[in-house]
């Protein structure tokens, strides 16, 4: 009797002379285009669920430094403290804890003090490149708390939803990098009594994004419309990595340890002691200097760049995997040129980068002086295939141009 009922596919009612395969279980039939749908589904799935964190690639924190190494000159203390906090940072978030020991391990978000053009946003940017995470940056000083003009703190989501491509699986483990914390200091160590909008309010405004918090987030940014559809973020696995120049904060390291403040007179001077100083750097200063210290409480590493030195300067412009001299060689390579630097040329623009003080970020602008007008002609130029960039070149090019132009802010 049994033989007469008809074999179908459980799942679609197919017969089973209409599949190519109809595997029988203990109760019931599915046929091969069921099968096959069905392991897409679960393809699909666990390539949703994996991108959460298995995207990113969790180096060790030798491994981090030893890639920082490639991009970012000097630095060695930063890029140490930089490597364990990252380390731990996204081992925290990619470890299902299956422990009752009570033991929560905290987020560690970083501040790096150290002058402007010493590497802050490059190693930020860096190590955000490395393990393959989206990454974005903030600039304190155009935010104010909601309701005022200026952007809302949570504008710096959208950005990294953005950086992001809208996946917000990939936001959820990404960095942010909030430049010019130090703009947002209150003025003075008491709190004032009038509201302090830009400052202490914008701090208070960062408390719980920084220590996690599921935040609506207008996709294109701005401010929120009502009718505005908008994304849930969860900022508790979001790291975020704060600079700042902290300008005259030696003075508060130094009153902490109790040394007497020289130095500070003439320029030389307040430049060596700053440059010394710094290391000392604790979250004490930082609270001194004018940030709030829930606000330091939930950025727990702090660590400091050092100012670049001229034998820094021209590593920067030689050493580098993407040097400002390799890019320029690189590109002339592309027209068939062959393009060399003497070294006296890149002494001299060392020179004038110190000289005017513009630092790291001056060296490319005062490249770009220098090359502008081979740049303009030798694509045109058949016969030309190598050019020298000597010291009397550099000399030329920068007589013409009035270098003060280049003064960075
Ligand atoms: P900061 O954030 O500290 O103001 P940046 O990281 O933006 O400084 O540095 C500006 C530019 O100067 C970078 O894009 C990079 O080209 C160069 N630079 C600065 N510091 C370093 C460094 N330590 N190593 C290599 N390049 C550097």
């Amino acid at each position: 009797m049994s033989e007469n009922i008809q074999v179908t596919c459980s799942f679609c009612s197919r017969n089973k002379q209409d599949t190519e395969i109809l595997i029988a279980g203990a109760n019931a039939h599915i046929c091969s285009a069921c099968i096959e749908q069905a392991f897409n589904i679960v393809e699909e799935d666990s390539k949703s669920t994996s991108a959460k964190t298995n995207d990113f690639k969790l180096l060790k924190p030798i491994e981090i430094k030893s890639h920082l190494d490639d991009f970012v000159i000097g630095q060695d203390f930063a890029k140490k403290v930089m490597s364990v906090a990252v380390y731990n940072h996204y081992k925290r978030i990619s470890q299902i804890d299956t422990s009752d020991d009570d033991v929560e391990i905290e987020k560690s978000n970083i501040i790096m003090v150290g002058r402007t053009g010493t590497g802050k946003t490059l190693l930020a940017r860096s190590i955000a490149k490395l393990l393959n995470v989206p990454f974005c940056i903030a600039d304190a000083t155009v935010l104010t708390e909601a309701g005022y003009v200026g952007e809302d703190v949570e504008s710096i989501l959208s950005r990294l939803l953005q950086a992001a491509d809208y996946d917000v699986e990939k936001a959820k483990i990404g960095i942010v990098f909030i430049d010019e914390i130090d703009k947002i200091a209150r003025k003075r160590d008491n709190p004032s009594i009038t509201r302090d909008v830009s400052g202490e309010g914008v701090q208070q405004a960062m408390l719980k994004l920084l220590e996690g918090t599921i935040v609506n987030v207008p996709p294109q940014g701005g401010r929120k419309h009502p009718d505005q559809k908008m994304i849930a973020l969860d900022t508790k696995d979001i790291l975020f990595i704060s600079g700042g120049a902290f300008d005259g904060v030696e003075k508060h390291i130094a009153t902490r340890l109790n040394t007497r403040s020289i130095g500070f007179k003439t320029d030389q001077e307040n430049k060596l002691d700053g440059a010394n100083l710094l290391q000392y750097i604790s979250p004490q200063d930082l609270k001194s200097f004018g940030l709030i210290p829930e606000l330091i409480g939930r950025m727990p590493i702090v660590t400091y760049l050092e100012p670049l030195d001229r034998n820094a300067l021209k590593l920067i412009l030689t050493q580098p995997k993407n040097a400002i001299t390799k890019q320029y060689i690189k590109l002339f390579d592309l027209d068939g040129v062959k393009l060399t630097f003497d070294k006296k040329a890149i002494e001299l623009i060392v020179d004038k980068a110190l000289e005017f003080e513009l630092g790291a970020r001056g060296l490319r602008s005062i490249c770009e002086a220098v090359m502008l007008d081979a740049m303009y002609e030798y694509p045109s130029e058949k016969n030309k295939k190598e050019l020298v960039i000597s010291s009397s070149y550099v000399i030329k090019k920068l007589s013409i141009l009035k270098l003060k132009k280049l003064k960075v802010a």
